[in-house]
Formats: structure tokens, sequence, C-alpha cells
């Protein structure tokens, strides 16, 4: 099968493929659409089946990125990048500048950042070999966009039970939140702060197990976390989560949390609905890194990047509010908005980066 036969393929502009046999580098770059600026996405390092896994996974965060970005209103063109490996064994400097020398043999039209197995650090790595990293140390931010993605799929909880149970506080609320990583953990922080039942669930049950003991939360066991009887569930792992069999099984009557490409196929959008299950888009809820990313460098104002992540609040009651109207899928209404704000196909994907 080519690339160009992949369900995930949508006319991207270019899917590259590097390979670095002195470091072991095998990755994937995807650019989906620049039409709205030069494509940012992070590099994800995971230990893929196969490479039309990696590929597909390539293609479908690439186009997420399009559509985060556009929604967000941000100046920037939707890309994603993966390496093929296990992160806990595999990551070492000389792949990690191999991954820089890849990004930069793109010329400016892809910045990387971080993503699932790729932290500040790594992206650090890789900038030894190109300009074109974000998430990086710059004035008074860290680089690390997992407290701003908590911040906004937090807001995004919020709107959704504004919208869904027409409350404004989420005291008393039990919250499943899926995978206790760098975006899971710092959730937790503001849900019990605001007095949430927090259940947390990870494959690695010590992790879940200190973030629970952090935030007074309890914990299940990852294969139970997605029946779990709560009122929200907070997806915070990997894509991919919400198919034919978890979907039936799924007892929040909402859905709002980080993870990329939560629905597995389309279909599960319209399901969601007919189920009276409200799903905040995970390309609106979880903007807040890419969002922080637009604020960086040297005049970086926390205060204004996080009330600018804030903006999520709005965005999704707006999206919540245009698929009550006309009984759409959110998922739906959300992808209506995103669309107008890109030009597909982009007139000029070639031109050379400014
Ligand atoms: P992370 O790697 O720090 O954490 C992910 C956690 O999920 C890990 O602890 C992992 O063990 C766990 N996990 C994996 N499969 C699981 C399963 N089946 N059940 C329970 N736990 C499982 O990643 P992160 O930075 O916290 O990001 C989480 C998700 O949010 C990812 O999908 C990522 O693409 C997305 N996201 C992250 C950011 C960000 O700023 N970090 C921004 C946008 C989107």
């Amino acid at each position: 099968m080519t690339v160009f036969d992949n369900t995930a393929f949508d006319d991207h502009e270019l899917v590259t493929f590097a390979r670095d046999p002195e470091s072991g580098l095998s990755a994937i770059l995807a650019l989906h659409n620049t039409s709205r600026g030069p494509a940012l996405g992070g590099c994800r390092m995971w230990p893929y089946a196969s490479t039309h896994a990696a590929v597909t996974d390539a293609l479908r965060l690439a186009r997420g990125m399009t559509y985060k970005a556009a929604i967000s209103g941000l100046s920037f063109g939707g890309g994603k990048s993966v390496i093929i490996g296990d992160p806990a064994s595999e990551k070492t400097p000389e792949l990690l500048q191999a991954m820089g020398r890849a990004v930069d043999a793109l010329g400016g039209r892809y910045t990387v950042a971080e993503d699932v197995g790729i932290g500040v650090d790594d992206v650090a790595q890789m900038a030894r070999a190109t300009d074109r990293v974000a998430g990086m140390p710059v004035g008074d931010s860290d680089g690390d966009p997992s407290p701003a993605t908590a911040y906004g799929v937090y807001q995004g909880i919020r709107a959704a039970v504004r919208h869904s149970l027409g409350r404004t506080d989420l005291g008393d609320l039990r919250i499943g939140v899926q995978g206790a990583g760098a975006v899971g953990d710092k959730l937790c922080a503001y849900l019990a702060a605001e007095g949430a039942h927090v259940l947390v669930a990870d494959i690695d049950s010590e992790l879940a197990n200190a973030v629970a003991a952090k935030h007074g939360a309890h914990t299940c066991p990852a294969e139970d976390i997605l029946a779990a009887d709560v009122d929200v569930l907070a997806p915070c792992a990997l894509g991919g989560i919400i198919d034919d069999v978890s979907l039936p099984r799924i007892r929040a009557r909402i859905i709002a949390g980080a993870a990329n490409n939560q629905l597995a196929a389309d279909h599960h959008g319209p399901a969601l609905r007919d189920r009276g299950i409200l799903y905040a888009p995970d390309y609106v809820v979880n903007a807040g890194g890419v969002i922080h990313i637009s604020h960086e460098g040297p005049d970086y104002d926390r205060t204004q990047a996080f009330a600018h992540v804030g903006r999520i609040y709005d965005t999704l009651m707006d999206i919540f509010e245009r698929a009550g109207r006309t009984g759409e899928p959110t998922a739906v209404a959300a992808d209506r908005l995103a669309e107008a704000a890109f030009t597909h196909p982009n007139p000029h994907p070639f031109r050379a980066a400014r």
C-alpha cells in the first residue's frame, strides 16, 4: 500500500521518510496544509507495530494540527513527525540530532516541538541541528507546553459542563482522567482544586498511584477507565480510544481531554451524539500547547499566554451552540468552523518559506 492509498491521506502537501542508519533513526514527517503559515507540530516517538501504523499516525496528527491552528486563529499550518522506536530504550542524542537534520532539510516549512515520548530536553537536542524548533526555554518560558495544554483542557471541561449540565463549577463532579503523564497530572491538579472527585488511570500503575496521591485522587486499572462511572471522561493518553468496542461502554455524559484523534473513525462523532454524550472536539480542547507556543519569544508574558488559552472555553461554547442548533455532531461543527479558516487545498503548497 502506498501513502496515497492510506485512508488517513488527505492531500497532504508533503510526506517524507527520514532514515539515519548510524543513529538508528526511522522517522516520518508529514505536512498537511500550510495555507495559514509554516507547519508547526510535535514529534512523537513510539514503538509502532508497523511502518503503516506510523504513517497513519503522522498523517492523522498532521491534519489535526491544521484544524487546531485554524480554529485557534493561529498563523501556523499543520504538520507532525513520528519517530519509530521505544523512547525508553532507543532515544539517543545522536538519533535526536539526526531528527533535527531531517526537520532542517524541510527548509523552514516545518517547526518541530514536543509530543508523546519527546520532551523539552529532546527538542533541545534536535535544536543542535536546526533552528526550526518550538517549545524551548526562551525568556521567562521554560518551553514545556503541557501546563498550558492542561489549563486549556480544564477550561474545555468547564465549558462542556456548563453546556451539558448547566453548572458553572466542577465541585463534586466525578471526572475520570485516562493517562497520568505531563498533561494528565497537571489536569488532575486543576480538577482537584475545584473539589471534583478525580479517578485517574495509567498503564504505568506506579505513575497513576503517585499522581493520585499528589492530588487526593483515586485510581482504577487502565482497562477500566473508559467505562468508569463518571460524569466526565478526560482522555489524556493516546488517540483512537473511542471505537465500536469502547463507545457502548462509556458512562460519562461528557468527553473532553487532551489526546489527539480520540475518535477512531468519523462515525463515532454521530454515535456519541446519538448516545447523548457531549464530545468536546479534541483539537479544540487540546490547543493550549500550540497557543502557548505562539506566545513564545523574548516578550513572553505568562498571564497573557494563559488568558489566550482560556479562550478555548468560548470557542467550545460556540461549537456546542452551533451543533445544538443544527443537530450536527460537535466534531462536524468544529470541522466546518476550522475548514472555513484555512484554504484547502493550499493554492501555493510549494512556495518558499518566508
Ligand atoms: P505523556 O507521554 O506525558 O503521557 C501519556 C500517558 O498516557 C503516559 O503516562 C502513558 O503511560 C499513558 N498511557 C498510554 N496508554 C494508556 C492507556 N491505554 N491507558 C492509560 N494510560 C495510558 O503525554 P502528554 O504530554 O501528557 O500528552 C497526553 C496526550 O495529549 C497525548 O495524546 C498528546 O498527543 C496529547 N497532547 C499533548 C499536548 C502537550 O502539551 N503535552 C498538547 C496537545 C495534545
